[in-house]
């Protein structure tokens, strides 16, 4: 079974069909990306299928449930998690405090029981607390974990928010343009933490993503987008090599 299908999806804002009758289905462990140009309607299936836009028309499963319906931290509460392509961190709070904070949709303790401090809240604790660790150990931010965002380069801040979506666990993560605004040297790096989050977090991966070498490097399969339609499925030398893709691309 996938573990994420998305059936027909749509969203119209007024006249604007931003995303138009897509659909895809992401297997459990593969890295699945979707390319396509400026406006094409791919951070919306990410809005989508994470909850912050309501869908116009279609459908989507997660694990086998169908989630359409879902509110955000409830889709988070389930394991998907994403990223932002305009990063979204507190910029005045440290590394440490934004990953912590990143756990918050997994609380299960209410707000009496936190005044009380009972072991279960410490346990809880203790857990977020684990949890960041191999976060911070994963990604490398060892010697940024006190450090206020604002200070940050571009590139360390792009990898805390990545940190802050793991934070909570996720079995789904979705990565928007995870590489845009990298050095060549940092895209790399950003390609082996993706490999590894399938092979030691056991991850699914759905990413949107400009690069066309970290796409075909990284990724098992592709969907090509344009105007919130779909224009190819495929391997990314399929995708790749198909007029339509090109056509897209060259704006003919
Ligand atoms: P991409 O991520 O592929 O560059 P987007 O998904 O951000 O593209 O945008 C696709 C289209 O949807 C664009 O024309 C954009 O202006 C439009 N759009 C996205 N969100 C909204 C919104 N909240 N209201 C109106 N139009 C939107
Ligand atoms: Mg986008």
């Amino acid at each position: 079974m996938s573990l994420l299908e998305v059936d027909d999806l749509a969203i119209h804002f007024g006249g604007v069909k931003a995303v138009d009758g897509i659909s895809f289905a992401v297997e459990p462990g593969e890295v699945f990306a979707i390319i396509g140009p400026n406006g094409a309607g791919k951070s919306t299936i990410f809005n989508l299928i994470s909850r912050i836009y309501e869908p116009t028309r279609g459908r989507i499963r997660f694990d086998g449930q169908d989630i359409t319906r879902l509110r955000a931290h409830d889709i988070a509460r389930l394991g998907i998690a994403r990223t932002f392509q305009n990063i979204e961190l507190f910029d005045h709070s440290t590394v440490l405090a934004n990953l912590l904070m990143g756990r918050h949709s997994h609380r299960a303790t209410n707000v009496v029981q936190d005044i009380l401090f009972l072991p279960k809240v410490r346990r809880e604790e203790r857990a977020h607390r684990r949890k960041v660790e191999e976060v911070i150990e994963f990604l490398e931010l060892e010697a940024y974990r006190g450090k206020m965002i604002a200070g940050l380069p571009y590139g360390v801040r792009k990898v805390v928010e990545i940190g802050r979506a793991l934070a909570i666990g996720p079995r789904l993560i979705l990565l928007d343009e995870p590489a845009s605004g990298l050095s060549v040297e940092e895209t790399q790096d950003m390609a082996f933490w993706i490999e590894d989050m399938r092979r030691e977090m056991g991850l699914t991966v759905l990413m949107v993503e400009h690069d066309m070498s970290l796409v075909t490097q990284v990724c098992d399969r592709v969907l090509a987008v344009a105007n919130g339609r779909p224009l190819a499925l495929g391997t990314p030398a399929e995708v790749q090599g198909h007029p339509d893709v090109q056509a897209a691309y060259l704006g003919t």
